[in-house]
């Protein structure tokens, strides 16, 4: 704690001054005495260290012990540590041996039974995590009934000292390899398996209170980490640096965050590098978990706002759902895919030869995602179409080296108390080149009874005149596969040649105008075809 405070020049960037503490806080002081308790202070305006709390949330009905709206002017008399479950019992005695008097824990600090309350809180999620000295990681703890200062399981480890041809001297620490029983140094002994397997790692709540956390300690199954924008440093010496966000491939990706520098300060970020962040953020996110499918946009609100308040005048601009005004057609050139070994399949090239048979030839192995495997669109509205957030699935983005889709208005119903958590509704008003077309089912013949050149997974569109394929259609649920009557909205055009259009079919409701359309998926001109959108007129069209 020393060492990150006074010696690591990453984390000099942290504000001199204590923060101001979050509007409901725990006050852990030990002076409680034996019979501890714990007040809840509305206190707006003090400032002091605190320590915040991510761990996992189960499932099921509320537990007895959270705060309410009838519990509240109770609590903040008191509350007996004994009717509080291990986790948070562990998190009070950790606050208190580090000797620092307040902590912040969601279930206790923000009122479970108003959504209000929840909407109000969960928009300043940002600066609670930032601002609070070190967040502690339950990432052993199972539930919050099993705590985390648990029966440790330690990989057998040693160290070695000897003196380097230059005089220096040199540590090694060592590990028992789980795989063949051998020490091996450290860093070569899957030790970052603790943090990727931890029952934190794939929860969505979680990524961005550990990218926006300025210090995490990770209580895991086998020893303790510290995480800060420096790196990540074990207790038996292990040690990762901290890569940048930009330098971290897709899989890496949850294990990396932005540096404290990128999110807190107040000078803007360099042109481009907010859409780059925003996507790579995206595509992290949209690997984890929810338990609630729900909280898809509220448990981003958090980095959205953050990352905001550091965009240039060029970029950001509003939000809308996961969505951002500026830069428009680059953050709708989103596709589902799937990066999880289980989705490798082989993708043949169809070809229908002039004897009426056909055949395929075996292209590569590659991921996609059958319309078939993607999931149903969610039951409740969550967000409008053209947002990522509308549906589940890993996200991918297409990169435009042409934009070209003008923004021309929306109309948004978005809760005041947080305009980064999830709208009522949206209508974003666009003009580009629009078109016609026909697409059929995955397994189905097309307009001439054959079989078109088809790539497996992929499903081909048609010119909806002559019936001659032009492109192909990325579904982004298993809902639209009877969609038949399409149109194509250009977005813009990729590094290689051809075109990236947005698929949408009519808004069915009978009140809805005949502008109105509904984003199905993502499409592209096949090579010969680029210059599908040549003859089409620019349309002013409202997306939903
Ligand atoms: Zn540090």
């Amino acid at each position: 704690m020393n060492t990150c405070e006074t010696g690591h020049r990453n984390c000099s960037s942290s504000p001199a001054e204590e923060p101001l503490l979050p509007a409901r806080v725990i006050d852990a002081d030990p002076e409680h005495g034996d019979n501890i308790r714990i007040l809840l202070q509305e206190d707006a305006g003090q400032q002091a260290r605190y320590l915040a709390l991510s761990h996992r949330w189960v499932s099921g009905p509320m537990p007895p012990w959270v705060t309410r709206r009838d519990n509240l002017q109770q609590r903040k008399l008191g509350i007996s540590l004994n009717a509080l479950p291990a986790t948070v019992v562990d998190a009070i005695r950790v606050a208190r041996s580090l000797g620092i008097k307040f902590v912040w824990i969601d279930s206790l600090c923000i009122l479970q039974d108003s959504s209000e309350d929840w909407d109000i809180e969960s928009s300043r999620m940002a600066s609670i995590y930032a601002n609070a000295y070190i967040t502690l990681f339950a990432d052993c703890g199972r539930d919050d009934d099993h705590g985390f200062l648990c029966h440790r399981n330690p990989y057998p480890s040693t160290h070695i000292t000897f003196t380097a041809p230059d005089g220096g001297p040199v540590d090694i620490y060592l590990r028992k390899s789980s795989e063949d029983g051998t020490y091996k140094a450290t860093q070569f002994a899957s030790s970052q398996s603790d943090l990727e397997t931890s029952h934190l790692s794939d929860r969505g709540w979680i990524f961005q209170e550990r990218v926006l956390s300025r210090r995490i300690l990770h209580f895991t199954q086998s020893k303790l980490y510290w995480e800060c924008n420096e790196g990540t440093f074990g207790e038996d010496g292990y040690t990762v640096l901290k890569k940048g966000l930009r330098e971290c491939g897709q899989h890496d990706l949850r294990f990396c965050k932005l540096s404290y520098g990128s999110i807190h300060s107040s000078v803007a970020l360099p042109p481009g590098d907010f859409a780059q962040q925003w996507v790579r953020l995206v595509q992290a996110y949209s690997t984890l978990n929810l338990t609630k499918a729900d909280d898809k946009l509220p448990a981003m609100a958090g980095l959205a706002a953050a990352l905001h308040s550091r965009a240039s005048a060029d970029e950001g601009g509003r939000y809308f759902a996961g969505v951002w005004e500026k830069g428009l057609a680059q953050h709708l050139a989103w596709s589902i895919t799937n990066t999880k070994p289980e989705a490798v399949h082989r993708v043949y090239q169809f070809y229908e030869y002039s004897d009426g048979s056909s055949g395929g030839r075996l292209e590569k192995d590659s991921t996609f995602v059958h319309p078939g495997q993607l999931s149903p669109r969610p039951p409740l509205y969550r967000a409008p179409s053209f947002s990522w957030a509308a549906v589940d699935g890993e996200i991918s983005f297409h990169k435009l080296t042409k934009p070209c889709i003008t923004f021309q208005g929306v109309k948004m119903d978005t809760p005041a108390s947080n305009p980064y958590g999830k709208p009522n509704s949206i209508q974003m008003t666009v003009s580009s080149p629009l078109r016609q077309a026909w697409c059929c089912g995955p397994f189905e013949k097309d307009f001439h009874g054959a079989m078109a050149p088809r790539r497996a997974g992929y499903t081909p569109l048609y010119y909806y005149d002559t019936g001659l394929p032009f492109g192909y259609l990325l579904y982004d649920s298993s809902d639209d596969a009877d969609a038949r009557d399409v149109f194509c909205l250009k977005i813009g055009e990729p590094s290689y040649s051809g075109n990236i259009f947005l698929v949408l079919v009519r808004h069915g409701a009978a009140e809805a105008p005949v502008s109105w359309f509904r984003r199905i998926g993502l499409g592209y001109t096949r090579d010969k075809c680029s210059d599908f959108f040549e003859d089409a007129e620019a349309k002013t069209v409202t997306l939903v």
